[in-house]
C-alpha cells in the first residue's frame, strides 16, 4: 500500500493558506501548516484541529525551519500580501520572500520534496504589455514603496529556477492574480474587504485615482483549483492562474455597492504610488497544459463572499474605525 502523502504549507493560517490546508487535507494529504501569525489568523484553521491528519506549527519561515519525517510537497505561501500589510512590514516582506523561500527550498531540498512557490502577478509590476503572458519580464520600481513585494517575489522565483537548476528540485512557480473570497481580513486594505465593509456599514467606497485602473479578481474555489493542478503537473516555468475577466475599480466598487444593496456613495482618494494601470493574465498556458481555467461569474462569487463579510462585519461591531 502506498503512504499517505505529506504536505507542508507555508502560511497556512492565511486567507489562500488555509483553504490550501482544506483541499490537500480533502485530497488525502496529511498537512503541515507553518505560520507565524503576523498576518495570519487561527481563525482560519481552527475547524482543522483535532484533524489527525492536521498538524499547526507557528514558526517565522525567515529562521531556519524543522520539520519532523517526510515530506512530498511543500507549498510556500507565506507572505504578507496586501499593500497596506507590506507597506507596514517592507523589511518582514522582504525577508519571507528572500530568507524565508531560501530556507523553505532548502528544506524541499534536505526531504526530496516537490515546491510549489506562491508567486505573483506583482512581477509583472506596472505592465506595458497586456494581457500579461508569462514569457513578459515585468516594469517593476525597484526603489518604489510596493517594489519590496514585487522585488522580494521575483527574487524567490529567481532562487526557484536557481534550485530547479543547479539541485534538481522539481519546482513549480504559480503566479497568482487578485484572488477573493472567505477569509480574506476584513481590514487588510485590499479593495474588495475594503468595499464590502464599508457598503455593509453604509459608508463611502474609497476609490483611489479616478478609479479605471483595472484588476481581474479570481474566486479562491477557481485559485485553489489552478494551484491544485499546478502542484499535480510536470510544469517548472512560471504558470499565470487568475481570471480574465477585467474590471474597472470604480465599476467593481459600483458592483459591490449593487449586490450588498447598500445606499453608500462613492469617494475619490488619491492613488498610491506604482499602483498598476492594467492587469489581467493571459492563461493560455493554464489553459492548455493544467487544462485550468476559471468557473465563478464574479458576480457569483461576489455573492458567494458576501456572505462571510456579513459576518464578519457583524463581529467586529462598530467599536473599531467606522469607516
Ligand atoms: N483600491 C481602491 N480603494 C481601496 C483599496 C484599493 O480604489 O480602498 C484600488 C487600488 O488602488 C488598486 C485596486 O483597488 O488600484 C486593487 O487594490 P488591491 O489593494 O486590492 O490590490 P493590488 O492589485 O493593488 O495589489
Amino acid at each position: 500500500m502506498q503512504s499517505q502523502k505529506r504536505a507542508l504549507i507555508t502560511g497556512g493560517a492565511g486567507f489562500l493558506g488555509s483553504h490550501l490546508c482544506d483541499r490537500y487535507l480533502s485530497e488525502g494529504y496529511h498537512v503541515i501548516c507553518m505560520d507565524n501569525l503576523l498576518t495570519g489568523s487561527e481563525r482560519n484553521i481552527e475547524h482543522l484541529f483535532g484533524n489527525s491528519n492536521f498538524e499547526f506549527i507557528k514558526h517565522d519561515v525567515t529562521n531556519y525551519v524543522y520539520v519532523k519525517g517526510s515530506l512530498d510537497l511543500i507549498l510556500h505561501f507565506a507572505s504578507p500580501a496586501s499593500p497596506i500589510d507590506y507597506l507596514e512590514m517592507p523589511i518582514q516582506t522582504l525577508k519571507v520572500g528572500s530568507l524565508g523561500t531560501h530556507k523553505v527550498l532548502g528544506l524541499a531540498k534536505e526531504k526530496n520534496a516537490r515546491f510549489l512557490l506562491a508567486s505573483t502577478s506583482e512581477v509583472y509590476g506596472d505592465p506595458e504589455v497586456h494581457p500579461q503572458k508569462e514569457n513578459y519580464w515585468g516594469n517593476v520600481n525597484p526603489i518604489g514603496l510596493r517594489g519590496v513585494y514585487d522585488e522580494a517575489k521575483r527574487f524567490a522565483e529567481a532562487m526557484t529556477m536557481a534550485y530547479h537548476r543547479y539541485h534538481g528540485i522539481e519546482t513549480r512557480i504559480a503566479r497568482i492574480f487578485n484572488t477573493y473570497g472567505s477569509r480574506m481580513r476584513l481590514k487588510d486594505g485590499r479593495a474588495l474587504p475594503t468595499f464590502m465593509r464599508q457598503a455593509l456599514r453604509g459608508n463611502p467606497l474609497t476609490v483611489f485615482g479616478d478609479g479605471s485602473q483595472s484588476r481581474s479578481f479570481t474566486y479562491v474555489d477557481d485559485l485553489i483549483e489552478g494551484i491544485f493542478r499546478l502542484s499535480q503537473s510536470d510544469i517548472s516555468d512560471p504558470v499565470n492562474i487568475g481570471n480574465p475577466e477585467e474590471v474597472s475599480i470604480i465599476d467593481f466598487a459600483r458592483k459591490i455597492i449593487e449586490i450588498t444593496g447598500s445606499k453608500s456613495e462613492i469617494v475619490y482618494k488619491p492613488l498610491p504610488e506604482d499602483d498598476p494601470k492594467i492587469r489581467q493574465p493571459d492563461i493560455s498556458k493554464a489553459k492548455a497544459e493544467l487544462g485550468w481555467e476559471p468557473k465563478v461569474k464574479l458576480d457569483d462569487g461576489l455573492r458567494e463572499t458576501l456572505k462571510y463579510f456579513k459576518v464578519q462585519v457583524q463581529n467586529t461591531g462598530k467599536d473599531e474605525k467606522t469607516d
